[in-house]
């Protein structure tokens, strides 16, 4: 995800230097008469420099969430809970509907759901970094409509907050199931990686780390 947005504020970058030094040249062509021209470059200097400050400003906020509580900037936050509190009321193998909703403070919350399952059936480290959950919070997106339900985190070295994931092992975009079988345990890093590669754990693999299979679509998802 990051690797994407870096890549968006460098085409950004750029675009804003050519358009400068293609200011810089009208402004130095020998046109000086053409009043026209003149007005438009300098709205378009003004234009860069709003720009400019948008940039600085927005890069600003972005830092400040950053220190204020890792990737929680993303989620509206209740309360945070026991990795048992929680666990102790996933209910494995159940389809989810109106009885497997469990009441936490003033929030249904179906605890069927596979995300729970995976977590309480394959554990909650990361398959290919390791880092392992700490903590779920109940939480729901500041961007799309949703209800309250559970996320787990992990602290990486510098206690920011990392978001664990179920991840399909054989991704759903070359026929994977929504089936326990095909999910593991996955931080969100690791898991914008690896996009719709195969990537198979340590521990049922010959090898001794992680290996990542198959970068054809890599480009594609790239942007
Ligand atoms: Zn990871």
């Amino acid at each position: 995800m990051s690797d994407k947005k870096d890549y968006v504020k460098g085409v950004f970058q750029r675009e804003s230097e050519l358009v400068y030094e293609i200011v810089q040249a009208a402004k130095s062509s020998g046109l000086p008469d053409d009043s026209r021209l003149m007005s438009l470059v300098k709205k378009f200097e003004h234009h860069l420099t709003i720009r400019t400050l948008l940039l600085k400003k927005l890069r600003k906020e972005k830092d400040d969430r950053k220190r204020a509580g890792g990737s929680n900037k993303m989620y509206d936050r209740k309360e945070t809970y026991s990795i048992e509190e929680i666990l102790s009321k996933v209910i494995v193998g159940g389809r989810k509907d109106r009885s497997s909703k469990v009441l936490f403070g003033e929030d249904k919350i179906n605890m069927a759901s596979h995300r729970y399952q995976n977590f309480k059936k394959n554990g909650l480290s990361c398959v290919s970094c390791g880092i392992t959950g700490q903590f779920f919070a109940k939480e729901k997106s500041r961007s799309r409509q949703e209800s309250y339900h559970f996320n787990l985190y992990a602290l990486d070295g510098s206690g920011n907050e990392v978001l664990m994931t179920k991840d399909h092992i054989l991704p759903k975009s070359r026929g994977g199931k929504d089936h326990i079988s095909n999910y593991q345990t996955m931080c969100l890093p690791c898991n914008n990686k690896k996009g719709n590669k195969i990537i198979i754990p340590a521990s049922e693999s010959k090898s001794p780390a992680p290996i990542a299979c198959d970068r054809s679509s890599q480009l594609q998802s790239a942007l």
